[in-house]
């Protein structure tokens, strides 16, 4: 089976990679290394290609006769989709919509999307399960929604079956340490708090403790890159078997606030980290926090690395 790995030099898409040296799939990459890394790529066959350059892309799948399309490239960073929401349209929405029309052109109708957890907004209820109501209250979580839309579209009219995979926060790195998180600018809560334990920044910045939870910060449901990885394996074979839409939550059912993050932090590094407590930051719901029922009983899926301690 051949696949082609969108966004595959990216932090998420490089640790799927790490996962599919141990399997027999034919593994192609494309990616335009906006904010990814060849140097993560790990020798497989790559495209260097913009999803906006369509003639290129076009030829690209038109050439590689794929299976499946794996889809990893977007922004994520929520504070920046504020400031430059056509950015995150135009390549969360208007890229990835190019991407799908060319599939369905070559006829390639078996699609892996990276979704988010911030499809719920502020959600009603916790844990968070996938029935809940999509009301995103950020561009980015706008943009998940929006895609995921389009693929029940695709799916009625052109039968182009999508499994859409709905990340908590993602986070930590390959356990043989070759890879990890490597944003730039960083904005994700664990490296900050592991680059103030290090000495690189001088303290952590805490974006408001006046919320409603328990010590007054933000609660997240953290989940290790490298389970992420292996939710795509299972929701692959899933789609391969059963050739049916799905989505699923990909999370661990519990969450922590920021300062137990920092708490723990401290407890494992041994070292004092200096906290500096600002204003709230503007699109971060106060808590969530993922119902995993699904994915643990449809994939047989469960986190194995997502204890703080491993992260
Ligand atoms: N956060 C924080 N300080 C930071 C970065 C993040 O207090 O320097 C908080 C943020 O407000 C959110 C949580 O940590 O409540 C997780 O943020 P992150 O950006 O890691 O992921 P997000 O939940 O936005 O996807």
């Amino acid at each position: 089976m051949k696949i082609l790995v969108v966004g595959g030099a990216g932090y998420i898409g490089s640790h799927m990679l790490k996962r599919f040296q141990s399997t027999n799939y034919n593994i192609e990459i494309l990616d335009n290394l906006s904010t990814g890394f060849k140097d993560n790529t790990l020798g497989y066959p790559f495209h260097n290609c913009d999803l906006a350059d369509k003639n290129h892309l076009h030829s690209i799948i038109q050439n590689g006769k794929y299976n499946l399309i794996m889809h990893f490239a977007s922004y994520i960073n929520v504070e920046e989709s504020y400031i430059n929401p056509q950015k995150y349209y135009e390549n969360n929405v208007t890229n990835t919509e190019n991407l799908l029309n060319c599939m369905v052109q070559n006829k390639i109708l078996n699609f892996i999307f990276s979704s988010s957890a911030a499809v719920y907004g502020e959600p009603d209820s916790i844990p968070i399960s996938e029935e809940h109501t999509i009301k995103p209250v950020n561009p980015y979580g706008q943009t998940k929604a929006i895609v995921e839309d389009i693929l029940k579209d695709y799916d009625t009219t052109y039968g182009l079956k999508s499994i859409c995979l709905r990340y908590f926060n993602a986070c930590g790195a390959h356990l043989d340490g070759s890879i990890g998180e490597q944003h730039n600018p960083e904005t994700h809560l664990i490296p900050l708090i592991l680059q103030a334990a290090s000495g690189r920044m001088e303290n952590i910045c805490i974006y408001g403790d006046d919320y409603p939870t328990k010590d007054g910060t933000c609660i997240r449901d953290y989940i290790h890159v490298m389970d992420i990885a292996e939710a795509h394996l299972l929701a692959l074979e899933f789609l391969k078997e059963k050739q049916i839409s799905e989505i699923f939550n990909i999370g661990n059912n519990e969450g922590f606030s920021v300062k137990e993050l920092i708490k723990i932090a401290q407890e494992i590094t041994q070292k004092k980290i200096k906290v500096n407590v600002l204003k709230r930051r503007k699109g971060d719901p106060a808590q969530l926090i993922a119902n995993n029922k699904k994915i643990t009983h449809l994939l047989n899926w469960s986190a194995q690395y997502s204890d703080l301690k491993t992260i």
